[in-house]
């Protein structure tokens, strides 16, 4: 069977986003192929983060991957810091990759023009690095990402094409290894609706976690009465009707395609629906969809949240399964880099 990573960053809340461009379809797919969703933890502290809150918010994301529909025993749910392959092959990584690479990464200009360039860490920088041993570790067929993430996965690609060729092949042989490719090269895989939800606040920035108002997201977890007063007070604009596919309205399509996601309606059905519709009627009808649609994973993750000994042993679980394998890639670079075993 393919194999399937992905995974999102413990870092504030999980959001609609995370859920519609990621965590939604990973619910699919696990009963496709050998799946493997972890919880990034490693990623979060790239901007500055409030430490006691670290381990709360990864336990949280994992019992919302649980109370979203992951199933742990079709999928491997594991902590990205409790299997120590991913830092040790992004060290053998870094080696090589090009700054010049690094250095073009939009996500990198963003956050860091967004942090006040000098302060940021260097490992801002080198987070794609990271993410691309999170992927070469698995021998990943398919990356289920937001298209925020296109980027990341491109240099993934040209990272294990690269040490494919410089340490893969009839040169790993010589060292006794077993020769061929060390990495599979992965495809992303990215949902074709939906694919970027954008900010409740200006429909041309992207739903993030790391935005600084709450107000521009959608929670999983918010209550009924923040969605309410989310969704009232969300942009919009004064053009009659509502439509998709007008490129003056960012908002509108937004909103309109969160609502065909989460009702599971064709384009065409949520057209004839709402195109007549006013903001007002449309905003109570999309706010009551997402009511309907989130509140039985709320329920679901109050229940999971109440059992701590379960979610442990999930992620222990979880982390045995993915060691396995992730040992054993990097225990074939480290050999066909050359190192001294032990
Ligand atoms: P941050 O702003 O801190 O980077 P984030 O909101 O981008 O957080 P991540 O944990 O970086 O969240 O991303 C997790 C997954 O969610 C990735 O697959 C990413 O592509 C997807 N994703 C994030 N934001 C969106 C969005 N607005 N629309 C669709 N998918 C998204
Ligand atoms: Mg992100």
């Amino acid at each position: 069977r393919k194999r399937v990573v992905s995974g999102v960053q413990p870092t504030g809340m999980v959001h609609l986003g995370n859920y519609i461009g990621a965590i939604k379809n990973w619910v699919a797919l696990q009963d496709l192929y050998e799946t493997f969703f972890f919880i990034v933890d490693l990623h979060a502290i790239t901007l500055p983060y409030d430490a006691p809150e670290l381990s709360k918010a990864t336990r949280s994301t994992a019992a919302i991957y649980l109370a979203c529909g992951i199933d742990s025993s079709k999928a491997s749910i594991f902590v990205q810091s409790h299997v120590r392959a991913h830092i040790e092959l992004m060290w053998l990584l870094s080696s090589s990759t090009p700054i010049g690479w690094l250095n073009k990464m939009i996500q990198f200009k963003e956050k860091s023009r967004k942090a006040g360039n000098e302060n940021v860490g260097v490992a801002l920088l080198t987070y794609p690095v990271l993410m691309a041993s999170d992927i070469l570790l698995y021998q990943s067929d398919l990356v289920p990402v937001g298209e925020d993430q296109t980027q990341h996965l491109e240099l993934t690609r040209e990272i294990s094409e690269r040490v494919n060729n410089l340490y893969g092949g009839r040169k790993w042989k010589k060292l006794g290894g077993r020769g061929g490719s060390l990495f599979k090269v992965p495809e992303a895989l990215i949902p074709p609706a939906g694919a970027r939800v954008m900010s409740l606040t200006d429909g041309l920035s992207k739903m993030s976690k790391s935005a600084p108002s709450d107000l521009s997201r959608i929670n999983l977890l918010d209550p009924k009465d923040v969605i309410v007063n989310k969704i009232k007070r969300c942009k919009t604009d004064s053009l009659p009707g509502l439509e998709f596919d007008n490129p003056e309205r960012p908002e509108c399509k937004n909103l309109l395609s969160v609502y065909q996601i989460i009702t599971g309606k064709m384009k065409e059905e949520v057209v004839s629906e709402c195109q007549d519709m006013n903001w007002g009627t449309f905003k109570a009808t999309l706010t009551d969809a997402l009511i309907d649609h989130l509140q039985p994973i709320q329920v679901r993750y109050e229940e999971i949240m109440s059992d701590p000994g379960y979610l442990d042993s999930v992620l222990l679980d979880g982390a045995g399964k993915a060691s396995e394998i992730a040992d054993a890639t990097l225990n074939n670079v480290y050999q066909a880099m050359g190192f001294l075993r032990r």
